[in-house]
Parts: structure tokens; sequence; C-alpha cells
């Protein structure tokens, strides 16, 4: 098959044949019609996530969508054919996080770096080896293997587009909202980066009836995407005090919830300092590796709360199917988020457009 490899941070990925094993016993091999530019992978591109935890030449690639090719002999209720959503979180279903209802902290499914979960490489050209992404999803790839909890069936009616951004942003993004921080009817919502999970936080603050709404980020575009999707107030903090105006928004009190959906100790240290006594700054975005986020001691006095949340607190088999059901009542802008496709070939454009600020998402379509 056709893949995006990456050798080197910093340099292009490589458009290649490679071969992929698989699927095993319980896998199912997909084939991937949609898979979108996520700041995840460019954090890899970049080398702001580097050392041992991201080993090369990689394929990378965790947010995508398309349709059950194979499915192993253990596998129940997946057939050929099969429209699906790729999770990058598989789970076990059987360990302690996943019986309590937290399986997106499975414990049973963990993986050394690039590799599956069961421990090994599949993707090869040649004698290389080349190390798997998101548990071995790797999905910049006409195909994918992935665990068979990691391929959420859906109906045929969902677009692959609009499905591939719930395997990664949306889900991330209003799951936040609805799962890890429970935001309520009338609250009131700071959203930090406007990026794909920060259109979608604003999309879940919308879905969950806060009353207030307010995007920050650095660049007009964004905000206006933000906007699109449901924001009440924009606020552009390269010319403006964004701390001051949340407060003046929320007569001098600070937002009830904040979520920072970049993933930088300043922007987490921000949506600390924009709650409001008691409130609640949610973190979504994953920083740099080895970074730390500094708190005030003030935080026992505020009774201020700190949560992380990983994709979004998500139980993928129940999500996703819930967030397909949002999209097809028109309760979820997917498509608004849309702003460019790609073939697998100008994989590389999407993610310079990317590190512009310049695309609400790109989708690359890597079997076109
Ligand atoms: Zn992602
Ligand atoms: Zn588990």
């Amino acid at each position: 098959m056709r893949a995006a490899v990456l050798y080197e941070p910093h340099t292009p990925m490589s458009i290649e044949d490679v071969s992929l094993d698989g699927p095993r016993d319980d896998e199912v091999l997909v084939q991937v019609q949609a898979t979108g530019a996520c700041h995840s992978d460019y954090h890899v591109i970049d080398g702001s996530w580097n050392g041992p935890g991201f080993p090369m030449p990689m394929i990378l690639g965790h947010e995508a969508a398309g349709v059950v090719e194979k499915v192993g002999a253990d596998v129940r209720g997946l057939e050929p054919g099969d429209p699906v959503v790729l999770s990058f979180s598989p789970n076990c279903g059987r360990c302690r996080m996943c019986v309590i209802g937290q399986p997106q902290l499975c414990s049973g499914m963990r993986s050394r770096a690039g590799t599956f979960p069961d421990g090994t490489r599949r993707h090869r050209k040649g004698d290389m080896e080349i190390n798997a992404f998101g548990k071995g999803m790797s999905s910049f790839a006409e195909y994918s293997v992935v665990h068979q909890s990691a391929a959420i069936k859906i109906t045929p009616d969902m677009p692959m587009q609009g499905a591939a951004l719930i395997g990664c942003a949306v889900m991330t993004g209003v799951g936040a909202v609805l799962n890890t921080a429970r935001v309520e009817p009338g609250a009131t919502v700071a959203v930090f980066a406007t990026g794909g999970v920060g259109l979608s936080v604003v999309q879940g603050a919308v879905l969950a009836n806060a009353s207030k709404i307010i995007a920050i980020d650095l660049l007009d575009n964004k905000l206006d995407y933000a906007s699109t999707v449901g924001a009440t107030h924009t606020i552009n903090s390269s010319k403006q005090d964004a701390l001051k105006m949340i407060r003046e928004i929320t007569d001098g009190e600070g937002v009830d919830y904040a979520f920072d959906a970049i993933g930088d100790p300043r922007v987490s240290r921000m949506c600390y300092d924009a709650v409001r006594r008691g409130g609640t700054a949610v973190i979504v975005g994953m920083a740099a590796t080895g970074s730390e986020i500094s708190i005030p001691s003030t935080i026992a006095g505020e009774e201020k709360i700190v949560k992380g949340c990983f994709y979004g607190s998500s139980r993928p088999a129940v999500d996703v199917p819930r967030l397909v059901d949002f999209y097809l009542r028109g309760m979820l802008q997917l498509d608004r988020m849309i702003t460019q496709t790609y073939t697998l070939d100008r994989i590389n454009d999407a993610f310079d457009a990317l590190g512009r600020g310049e695309n609400a998402r790109g989708i690359i379509m890597p079997t076109r």
C-alpha cells in the first residue's frame, strides 16, 4: 500500500510503497477513506513531541474513518463493508479502568513506543521496520490495522470526511465539555485556541447550552470559524488582554469553565487564571515532552479545579454513534470545520497549511 513515511522531524513526509501485516485474530483491516491533519501529528513533525516515545521512521495519522476490508477470526460485530470511525485509544474491556467506565485510560492496551498493542511492528519497507503511531493506527496510508475496539461501526448515511473528524478532534473537544467537565446549562465557557479541538469545544458548549462561549486565539480567521460554529464572543489575544476581557464579559468573576485546546503550559495557566473561584480549568491539549504547568498555591483558598482530559474522556462505543447522531440531526457543524481536502501525495501541503494556521481542518483522502 501507499503510505506517508516521516523519516526525521522537520522534513517532509515521503509517499512510498510499504507493506502492512495483519489483521490478527482480534483486529480489523480498514481501507482509510478520510484522515485529518491534526496538531498531534504536527507535534511529531515539528519535533515538539520527541525522544524515545517517537522513534523514526514513523507513519503518522490518528484521526480517520474508512471501510472494513477484512476481519480477524475473533472479531465480533464487524464485517467487511462496514463503515467505521477509527479510535486511537483501543481498550481491552477487562481491566479495572475499562470496567469502571473509563476505557480511555485502559491499562490493558499499553504499547511500547511505535508498536501495536501486542508489541509488534507491522509496517515494513524491504527489511526496514517502520514505527506506528496511535497504537498501530497510522492512518496516513491507504490501509490501517486496528484492534476491534478501535473500529466503531457507523451508519452508511454518515459522510466519511465528517466521520474522520469524530475520530480525534470532535471526540476530544465535545467530550471535554460533555464528559470531562460536564458543563451544565447556563454555564460560561472560555476556549483557548480554536483549531480542530477548540472548534469542537465550542460546539460541545453549544450542545451543553452554555450561556456565554468565549473563543480566544491569535488569528482572526480562526476566530471567524469559532463564531460560525457558535462562539458568542471572540478575543484576539495578540491584540487584546484576554484575561481582562473575559472578566469584563463575566461581570468581573471569570468563567465557570476554561479549556486549553492547544497544550501549552502558558495557555494552561491562562485557563486557570480565567476561571472564577471554584471554577474548572480543563487541560485538553497535550504539551511538549517534559513541560510543566505552574499553578499558584492560592488554589486552596480559591477552590479551583484543574482537570486533565484524554480523548474527551470518551467511551468510543458510546460516544461515536452519539456524535454521528448529533451531526445527522444538524447539531454538529462538521462540514464547516473542513476547509480543504488533499490527496495523499499532497499531505505535506496539509501540514504546511496547518503550520500557518490556515485551515480549520485539512482532510486527506488516501484512496482518492
Ligand atoms: Zn488528533
Ligand atoms: Zn482495559
